[in-house]
């Protein structure tokens, strides 16, 4: 469970310990264009100079001081480095909320979310679109839900017949949204999967579903493990590729907007 990381500037103490640093107001923020974001200090007695990291699945900028910098130090080091900043929380990708007229890749395939206050029911799938009845300030939730019902349909069913082709059981399938991983397999023999898998392409579903089962097997990454995988599923290759590719894509739905996604990773 790594956690993203990016190259970050640092500087040698002395280059800023020279300057007055003025205290300033709310310093554990700092504002860049319209956005607040936190700034968190932490101590490291084993570093030489302060150092900018950007903490993508928190959505802060850590401040590392070293044993003799000072808060305001690294605040005025960070001050002095917006653009850095910047240029790394552009490249983020950005939140998609789900709202009406947002489209969310429902098993691959674009579906436009349509609210219909009026309409009996709560949320159904029809023409390639996502309708949602109730009251707009219920949408996201319930649009959310809806994906965990349908993980919890799709992935039950292909976690216990795959699991009967090689004579192990499946204790449990539990849908969760994990920030580092799609899916992870106990000793108990309990299954737990991203909803968000409900947004790739069902081949790729299909892999993340045979790996964990062949767990039930291999609790290791081995040759034996994939040689189970290979039985369980067709496309591994392709499903892996697609997950390292579009992964951190499905982190961005039902996020507001410009809330950092994270990068997960398969156990
Ligand atoms: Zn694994």
């Amino acid at each position: 469970m790594a956690r993203a990381r990016t190259r970050s500037p640092s500087t040698r103490r002395s280059g800023t310990a020279k300057r007055r640093v003025k205290r300033l107001a709310g310093a554990q923020v700092l504002t860049l264009d319209a956005r607040r974001i936190p700034l968190i200090y932490k101590k490291n007695n084993q570093a030489h100079r302060i150092i900018l990291r950007l903490d993508m699945s928190a959505g802060n900028v850590v401040v590392v001081l070293p044993r003799r910098a000072s808060r305001e130090q690294g605040r005025h080091f960070a001050l002095t480095n917006k653009a850095w900043i910047r240029e790394r929380l552009s490249l983020l990708p950005e939140g998609i909320p789900f709202a009406p007229g947002k489209q969310l890749p429902f098993l691959g395939q674009p579906h436009r979310i349509r609210h219909r206050p009026k309409a009996r029911g709560v949320v159904w799938c029809e023409d390639g679109e996502i309708h949602v009845a109730g009251r707009l300030e219920h949408l996201a939730r319930r649009v959310e839900d809806w994906l965990k019902l349908e993980a919890r349909r799709e992935i039950s069913e292909l976690a216990h017949d795959k699991a009967a082709l090689i004579g192990k059981k499946v204790r449990r399938v539990r849908i969760r949204d994990p920030k580092t991983r799609w899916a992870s397999c106990a000793d108990s023999g309990e299954l737990a999967f991203s909803w968000r898998l409900m947004l790739a392409p069902k081949f790729v579903i299909d892999y993340v579903v045979a790996h964990e089962v062949a767990h039930l097997c291999e609790m290791n990454h081995g040759a034996r493990f994939w040689r189970i995988v290979a039985e369980l599923t067709r496309d591994v290759k392709k499903a892996r590729n697609w997950l390292a590719e579009n992964g951190l894509d499905l982190h961005r739905y039902g996020r507001g907007d410009g809330e950092p996604a994270l990068r997960p990773t398969i156990a």
